[in-house]
């Protein structure tokens, strides 16, 4: 008989993490909805747990982020990397079960099941990049509140978080993402490589910068850490952090 299909989802590979990573979705969704801040209404914090498998709208200008991010990465980055990754997908799961669900269901049925590795890969890549561009803003931000003592907390100061969130993203061998999480209350820099997404194995994501190449080539070559310390110092969304560590 063959095995059960990833087709299916069910319970048995859903871990603790993975429901509470959904339970604090469904939250968060809450959060961003009784939000009265127009500037930040856009942002798609209302999503995570119940992404749908469309690209969602950049909540920016392309050229909104220069002189960090050029509008030409952007547009190659968006609408070409980004937008790849969900026609991919949906090629992939047409006519299967999984086109009827959301993409965090389809990641989590799909992480580390070797056979289902290319939809992982693109549904993961569609979810990384719709919070990559949640996390970049068009002004520099600080932290507040919560969130920032938190960091205090957790890495002494706000200088040693971001210098932590840069080395994770600089060091990052090859491909991947540099992320801000948190993980059984405590926040952490972490790196991950090609496709993964931290909240497989329970950790909630509240930043990420993607080093992927593409993200930066246009702009700085072969100069990552140039990229990676000009968006950590001004260009990055604490406040969609803050939401998304409120429910954390
Ligand atoms: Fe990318």
């Amino acid at each position: 008989m063959s095995e059960p299909s990833k087709a299916d989802f069910g319970s048995s590979k859903a871990d603790s993490g993975r429901r509470e990573f959904l339970a604090t979705s469904a939250l968060v969704a809450g959060a961003a909805l009784i939000s009265s801040s127009a500037a930040t209404a856009a942002i798609p914090a209302a999503r995570i747990g119940t992404s749908p498998l469309v690209q969602p709208a950049l909540p920016f200008a392309d050229t909104a982020l220069e002189p960090v991010i050029s509008a030409k990465t952007i547009g190659f980055h968006y609408g070409k990397h980004h937008a790849g990754y969900f026609a991919t997908l949906g090629k992939l799961i047409a006519g299967t079960p999984m086109a009827g669900k959301t993409l965090e269901e389809i990641i989590l049925a799909t992480a580390g099941d070797a056979p289902n590795k290319k939809i992982f890969n693109n549904a993961a890549q569609c979810w990384n990049h719709n919070f990559y561009w949640n996390s970049l803003s068009p002004t520099a931000q600080a932290p507040s509140g919560a969130l920032a003592a938190a960091i205090t907390r957790d890495f002494g100061s706000l200088d040693a978080a971001k210098a932590a969130l840069t080395k994770a993203s600089t060091d990052q061998f090859g491909s991947g993402w540099g992320w801000l999480v948190s993980e059984g209350g405590k926040l952490k820099a972490i790196g991950t490589g090609n496709a993964e997404v931290p909240f497989t194995s329970g950790q909630i994501p509240l930043l990420v910068v993607d080093v992927w190449e593409h993200a930066y080539y246009l702009d700085y070559q072969n100069r990552r850490a140039d990229y990676v310390d000009a968006v950590v110092a001004g260009r990055l969304n604490w406040d969609f952090a803050a939401r998304n560590f409120a429910v954390s």
